[in-house]
């Protein structure tokens, strides 16, 4: 069980809080066109104020990789989150990011009051955990919270190395919610407890497979990784996506779900294309019945409505990955079932980030869910069973 300190532990008036936040949103003719990150920061950032802390933000943004790059300055979060909380947020411009503009800021602050930081990324140090720079971040602040669940993953200057020139580093809320869904929900399930799989390559989720065979009653397997399995039991699979050198690792998958008395379930049937899009040929065809010219891009109905079935007295269920090419209509239907399914049982239902999150908020699922991670990357190393060393470095409890 993951047991961190939060915002919730600790007493913040009159000292400075620096968070490191995930406003790593996109930004088209200067304009944020995605709002969900910013959205995602205010609960941490509003506890903090209200504390009377003196709270000061930073994020990385893109991958500007050392240099000061103008279209990668976080000058328009700061008006977007003034606009939001309403009140004023001092935009730090500094392109040492922590230089004498940033130190002038912090040092001004009064309780309530806040300052966001430059670019992170700015600084060459921020992705190598540069010890000079974790330094100069720390000398900023009394406390560190850490709220940028997307790069947990990752040891930056920013989230990891900055802790160890600072006593009290504590998580917020966005990554406590994380915490405790993908961690320890996972860990100590209600169940039956159910994992779907699906996404383009088996490869990218051997690991996120093999630990949850340790854990999971039920694993259904969807999209374009489950012709390496169905190919591996002898199926013919056309065209479809297919990882030779992983028919192995498939099999052996098959194997230790049988001795830990693991469902494993694959697709019994197809959708079948003759082309890689929306516009061309399609059917359905039953498992074993992939023409050579074919592909397969989505689950067909039998399996749809075996999949449902599967899932129809679940407790627990984690998702990552769709079911089907989601991005094109007519191979949607797949990843749509299964997001129907979640909605709609009396469950604890966890999306993993990336594409399945795209796919459940795109197709108007989001509010049915009960968590949906905004990390793509350390969801995946959450579900791998993986120490993040964004969470780990808080204090615990
Ligand atoms: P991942 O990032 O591994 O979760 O993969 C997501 C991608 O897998 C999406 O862009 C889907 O279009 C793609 N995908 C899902 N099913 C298939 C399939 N049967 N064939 C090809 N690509 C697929």
């Amino acid at each position: 069980m993951l047991n961190k300190k939060s915002i919730d532990d600790i007493q913040v008036k009159g000292k400075k809080v620096l968070v490191r936040c995930d406003f790593n949103v996109p930004i088209v003719d200067g304009e944020i066109s995605d709002l969900n990150r910013i959205y995602g920061a205010l609960p941490t950032i509003k506890k903090l104020v209200a504390n009377g802390g003196k709270v000061i933000l930073c994020s990385h943004m893109g991958k500007p990789k050392g240099e000061a790059k103008p279209e990668l300055s976080l000058a328009p979060v700061a008006i977007q989150l003034a606009k939001l909380l309403g009140q004023e947020v001092v935009f730090a411009a500094d392109d040492n990011v922590v230089g004498e503009n940033a130190r002038k800021a912090v040092e001004e602050l009064q309780e309530g009051e806040i300052v966001l930081l430059e670019n992170t990324r700015y600084r060459i140090e921020e992705t190598k955990n540069g010890e000079v720079f974790s330094k100069e971040l720390a000398s900023l602040a009394d406390i560190f919270v850490n709220d940028a669940f997307g790069t947990a993953h990752r040891a930056h200057s920013s989230n990891v190395g900055i802790t160890k020139f600072i006593d009290t580093c504590v998580v917020g809320y966005l990554v406590q919610k994380e915490i405790n869904f993908l961690g320890n929900a996972v860990a100590a399930p209600e169940r039956p407890f159910v994992a779907i799989l699906g996404g383009a390559k088996v490869s990218d989720k051997i690991n996120v497979i093999d630990n949850l065979l340790d854990k999971v009653d039920t694993i259904i397997i969807g999209g374009g990784m489950a012709y390496t399995f169905l190919k591996a039991l002898k199926n013919d699979v056309g065209m479809s996506l297919l990882e030779e050198d992983k028919m192995d690792y498939a099999l052996e998958m098959i194997d230790k779900a049988m001795e830990k008395d693991v469902k494993f379930l694959l697709p019994i049937d197809h959708i079948v294309a003759q082309e890689f899009k929306n516009d061309t040929p399609f059917k359905v065809v039953p498992r074993g019945g992939i023409e050579s010219d074919w592909e397969g891009l989505d689950i067909g109905p039998a399996t749809r409505e075996r999949y449902t079935n599967a899932i129809a007295n679940a407790k627990t269920v984690v998702w990552n990955g769709p079911m089907g090419v989601f991005e094109m209509e007519n191979f949607a239907n797949g990843t749509k079932a299964i997001a129907d399914a979640l909605a709609n049982i009396d469950a604890t239902t966890i999306i993993g980030g990336g594409d399945s999150a795209a796919a459940v908020n795109q197709m108007g699922y989001g509010d049915k869910m009960t968590h949906i991670s905004t990390g793509g990357g350390a969801s995946l190393e959450f579900l791998e069973g993986k120490e993040l060393p964004g969470v780990a470095a808080a204090n615990d409890k």
